[in-house]
């Protein structure tokens, strides 16, 4: 007599609460459009992230890149006033290339790990310059091949640099989708690939914004503020254990 083996299911990495509600009836959807919406409103009160800013005010994928690099693990004014300082000395990547290491470490200082990203940058310059012509791509895999670009840097860069679609997930976007159970997802690039088959088109490029300012402010990584949090109806708060 044959045996039929059990066919075993691919494991799940990534879910969304659209999927969950269509394999759970009983469970609700998470209302995205109108959360988004609130968050635009109240989001729209407050100063943009530093790379937004410098993003809306030059309109240069080169400094969206160059911004971006700086500003992973450092505050936002820090980031802003160390673009200042370093763009006065250089625009492009042929002059970032005529500025030694050194250079550029005093002139960021003190964003966080200083030193390596002069290097990093000077780096992902030469590659500008050798391969694409002194242009930074447009193309999502293009990017990822500069030395320091991950897939959150690259995401922006297409998004405020070049206005197309991606959706660029850092921390806070990661943190606070998995709390409204939007998404049930372990890394950042899950959540990537989760909202890109759920989250409507419209947010693709706004959510990293809101999230990042809706995150230093309200839903912090530490005890949130769901006492002043206008999404508090809506938010399931998974994962919470302590807010105020
Ligand atoms: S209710 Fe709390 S956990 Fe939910 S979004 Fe608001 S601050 Fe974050």
């Amino acid at each position: 007599m044959s045996v039929k083996k059990k066919a075993i299911a691919p494991r799940r990495l990534a879910r969304t609460s659209t999927q969950s509600a269509k394999a759970d009836p009983g469970r609700r959807a998470f209302p995205i459009a109108t959360v988004m919406e609130t968050l635009r409103e109240v989001v729209g009160q407050w100063k943009k992230p530093a790379v937004t800013e410098i993003a809306h005010v030059n309109g240069d994928p080169f400094k969206v890149l160059i911004s971006t690099i700086l500003s992973l693990r450092t505050k936002d004014e820090t980031t802003a006033e160390a673009s200042e300082r370093l763009y006065g000395l250089a625009e492009d990547p042929a002059s970032m290339l005529g500025l030694s290491q050194a250079r550029i470490a005093k002139a960021i200082y003190p964003v966080g790990f200083y030193n390596t990203k002069a290097r990093t940058i000077l780096e992902a310059c030469r590659v500008l310059i050798d391969r694409h012509g002194g242009w930074v791509p447009d193309d999502l895999d293009q990017l990822l091949e500069l030395k320091g670009v991950g897939r959150k840097t690259a995401n922006l860069v297409l998004t405020l640099g070049y206005n197309k679609q991606g959706i660029c997930v850092d921390t806070h976007v990661h943190r606070i989708t998995n709390r409204w159970g939007y998404v049930t997802t372990r890394t950042p690039d899950q959540t990537e690939t989760a909202l890109r088959e759920s989250l409507p088109a419209k947010y693709w490029i706004p959510i990293n914004d809101w999230l990042v300012s809706y995150g230093q402010r309200i839903c912090r990584p530490v005890s949130p503020l769901c006492s002043q949090c206008r999404l508090a109806t809506d938010c399931p708060r998974k994962g919470v254990t302590r807010s105020r």
